[in-house]
């Protein structure tokens, strides 16, 4: 019987502005980490070479380390196919279509190599060594830009039939709503991610309500969701009022993924999540106030705790979870 700690693999977080790698064990431990710029510019061939020139540096701190090295695992944002190992149209790499990563970095590198959602990665990571810990069943989602969710059942990451289930984020909350990147309307993304909280104080704004936000948008400056966060606090009305509503589609959803998956847990990661409590417990009240208690006591809601480095750490715990 192998060592479990001394079996590792290597971690990618692929993002449109920084690839993130990582030497990964199997309880969540990172003995060597690097990071670089994208390049996104430059094109697939550009940024596949750059990953496997990171991939290489990993394997060298490997073997220097005396870890044994199982393979790669690649986190990538968007729909894909997890068997297929075919990336179809990521937001953040203009350019990428059906892109076979896997089969790309294979040839390059010799090495097998597994490919999955950002979401699901940070859902993963989130479980074995993060907010996650200890419990069977969480259902994570990232409030960035957009929302990406992933969904862990009986302590297995679920892909359901299109491999992409967990996309909470297009979860429909408003009939005849706020349209969204994905062609719907009325998506959770749509009213709750952290731009178009930024997005609806802005229209809110030029609509000609009073807000001490109203400098800053005349200004030019883009608004972001920290902003609404710091102005709610301060007292301001508009932003009191956008971001409470921010927080109650957050927590209709959160009472739609307890009656879809009644998980132990609902993680909320991303840049977003900074807020914290000011983010947590409004969604907790409203959850309270929305929901039947007739399916016994709510998921209970928690903060992500590994940052920026759940994507890689889930990536390779991927691997390691469900070898080949
Ligand atoms: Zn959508």
């Amino acid at each position: 019987m192998k060592d479990q700690t001394t079996r590792a693999a290597i971690g990618i977080d692929l993002g449109g502005t920084a690839i993130k790698a990582g030497l990964v064990c199997r309880d969540g431990a990172v003995p060597a980490r690097q990071g670089i710029a994208t390049e996104a510019g430059g094109g697939v061939d550009h940024v596949l070479g750059r990953i496997a020139g990171l991939i290489g540096a990993m394997r060298r701190h490997a073997a220097d380390l005396g870890v044994e090295l199982e393979a790669v695992g690649v986190g990538m944002p968007g729909t894909l196919s997890h068997r297929a190992g075919v990336v179809f149209a990521p937001p953040n790499l203009p350019g990428w279509r059906n892109v076979p990563v896997v089969e790309r970095l294979r040839a390059a590198t010799g090495m097998n190599v597994v490919m999955e959602n950002d979401a699901n990665c940070a859902a993963l990571g989130e479980f074995v060594c993060g907010a996650g810990r200890g419990v069977r069943n969480l259902v994570l989602l990232t409030l960035g830009t957009g929302i990406g969710g992933g969904i862990i059942l009986d302590g297995r990451l679920w892909r359901g039939s299109n491999e992409n289930a967990g996309e909470i984020g297009h979860q429909i909350v408003q009939l005849d709503g706020r349209p969204c990147n994905c062609g719907q309307r009325g998506c959770l993304e749509a009213y709750a991610s952290a731009s178009q909280t930024a997005a609806r104080a802005v229209e809110a704004i030029r609509s000609g309500q009073a807000s001490v936000l109203r400098a800053l948008v005349d200004g030019g400056r883009p608004l972001t969701s920290e902003d609404v966060v710091q102005a709610s606090q301060a007292g301001d009305e508009l932003a009191r009022r956008v971001w409470e509503e921010t927080c109650r589609y957050l927590a209709v959803s959160c009472l739609n993924i307890q009656h879809g998956w009644a998980p132990d847990c609902i993680v909320l990661a991303g840049g977003m999540s900074g807020a914290g409590e000011l983010l947590r417990r409004p969604i907790l009240e409203a959850m309270d106030k929305l929901a039947s208690k007739l399916l016994g006591p709510l998921p209970d809601v928690r903060l992500a705790r590994l940052g920026n480095d759940a994507g890689f750490i889930g990536a390779a715990l991927g691997v390691l979870l469900e070898p080949g």
